[in-house]
């Protein structure tokens, strides 16, 4: 039973990500990039980002925004906040080429409304949880072998924000990850930036390399979430 790791970067650092792509490419893993302001982006980033479709890379959305989904839906109603912040977000990944089947919470900010309103659109969402250190905690982020599970948890492999370093907490990874070699399941991992330092939430170059050859040494598959299990019968769009 092989254990699969999802990857996800977050925001638009699609600088960072198109220069990542020798890091992917060296295990021959695939990931999910949730893009924001999919509207707004210049000709380079555009160029970017089909690049990494190009790669068989996946895109997701992150909003039009970064609204908080369930404050907006609170406040505004579902269907102004589709329209506001998922249905732009949605056409212009789909302009780039994108098919925008899952989507990313911003600042992990979800629940059972947003959830209802989400998968109706995509048939996948991530959120994150707390970085703990605590193995039991930590490995109830991973799906076991068959479930259906559609909103994932998500664990955080950040480096740093700026100066302030996140917790090295390899150790914690390694078990997760050894956990899916032996019996099987789904983590799915979310970082933002790809670089040695950065004024926004980042992965050290270096961290991301390490994690990808132990991955690939364990056998697991590195895919994007596009790649997750489709649910029978879903898939409206
Ligand atoms: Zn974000």
């Amino acid at each position: 039973m092989t254990g699969r790791l999802a990857l996800t970067f977050d925001d638009r650092h699609v600088d960072s990500w198109v220069s990542a792509r020798p890091l992917l490419d060296g295990v021959g893993a695939r990931a999910t990039f949730f893009l924001v302001e999919a509207d707004l982006l210049d000709r380079r980033e555009q160029s970017g980002i089909r690049t990494l479709l190009a790669d068989g890379h996946s895109i997701g959305s992150h909003g039009a925004r970064h609204r908080n989904a369930d404050e907006t839906i609170a406040r505004a109603g579902a269907a102004s906040y589709l329209a506001d912040e998922i249905d732009p977000s949605v056409q212009a990944l789909r302009a780039l080429g994108a098919s925008a089947q899952t989507f990313a919470y911003p600042n992990s900010r979800r629940d059972e409304a947003s959830d209802d309103i989400l998968l109706a659109r995509f048939d996948h969402l991530r959120t994150g949880g707390p970085r703990t250190d605590d193995p039991a905690v930590a490995a109830r982020a991973i799906s076991a072998p068959g479930s259906s599970v559609r909103v994932h948890p998500g664990r955080g492999i950040d480096t740093a924000r700026g100066e302030h370093a996140h917790p090295a907490d390899a150790d914690v990874l390694s078990g997760m990850m050894r956990h899916l070699a032996d019996r099987g399941g789904t983590l799915v991992l979310y970082a933002h930036d790809i670089a040695a330092s950065s004024p926004a939430n980042h992965i050290h170059p270096d961290r991301l390399r390490r994690i990808l050859i132990e991955a690939s040494g364990l056998g697991l598959d590195l895919v994007g979430m596009d790649a997750l299990p489709d649910i029978e019968g879903h898939r409206e769009h």
